[in-house]
């Protein structure tokens, strides 16, 4: 499993989220605490985040196939990036997947940002021309942005009840809500009082991290948080 973090709140570095915490994301890439497949995550990073205009938010990237600990550049670069949501992943690829920039989260539509943490069977996945690589996670995106953001729940519990072995926990964010999906796999909550942390697991030891139940819908907003259990739809186990 991946590891994902999400934010949403005021103006803060990349570097903060991910680079200076204690178990932030750099750390994860090489000992994360409670991953439960794979030991590290060596196979990419990926870096989104909204930049706010008066066009409206726009997101942004910066992806690459290699482990995060080894870039020689983003930590110059990364306290230089301020912003009000952000979508960042560290990724260990399933058997089989490529390594490749393009099958690393997040992925986009040009309004989502969207990672996922799990492993899912491409053939219960419709068949898509607008993924961006041949990787399980890209066309699981493309899957869910087809069919909208506001159906993220329905579509990951259709998803899991069509491959009982897929995990599904999905992050996705564009500038205003921050939505993410329990289903298979970590999620932690950390609300701060200048904003919403999601993450794969606490970035720090601080006891104000709660951990979200499996199978829910996690969706924040400016205004609050709200969490929705998730059903496996009809016929399933
Ligand atoms: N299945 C996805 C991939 O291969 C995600 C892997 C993961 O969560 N470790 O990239």
């Amino acid at each position: 499993m991946c590891r994902h973090l999400g934010w949403l709140g005021a103006d803060v570095t990349v570097s903060s989220l991910v680079l200076d915490p204690p178990h932030g994301l750099l750390v994860q890439s090489y000992a994360p605490r409670r991953q439960k497949h794979g030991l590290m995550n060596a196979d990419g990073w990926g870096i989104g985040f909204f930049d706010r205009s008066l066009e409206g938010d726009t997101p942004r990237r910066w992806r690459s196939q290699a482990p995060l600990w080894g870039d020689v550049s983003f930590g110059s670069v990364a306290p230089a990036l301020r912003s009000h949501c952000v979508v960042a992943a560290v990724r260990s690829a399933s058997v089989g997947m490529p390594i490749e920039a393009s099958a690393t989260a997040p992925f986009t539509d040009g309004r989502w940002l969207l990672s996922h943490n799990g492993i899912v069977d491409r053939a219960v996945l419709p068949l898509t021309s607008s993924a961006e690589s041949a990787c399980d996670s890209a066309i699981l995106a493309a899957t869910i942005f087809a069919r909208g953001l506001d159906a993220l729940g329905d579509t990951i519990a259709e998803i899991g009840t069509a491959d009982p072995l897929a995990r599904l926990n999905v992050l996705a964010a564009n500038g205003s809500r921050l939505l993410a999906t329990v289903w298979g796999d970590t999620l932690s909550i950390l609300r701060r009082t200048d904003g919403v942390v999601l993450a794969s697991e606490p970035y720090d030891d601080a006891p104000e991290w709660d951990d979200v139940p499996d199978r829910h819908l996690v969706e924040v907003t400016p205004q609050r948080v709200t969490l929705t259990a998730l059903n496996a739809t009809k016929g399933s186990r």
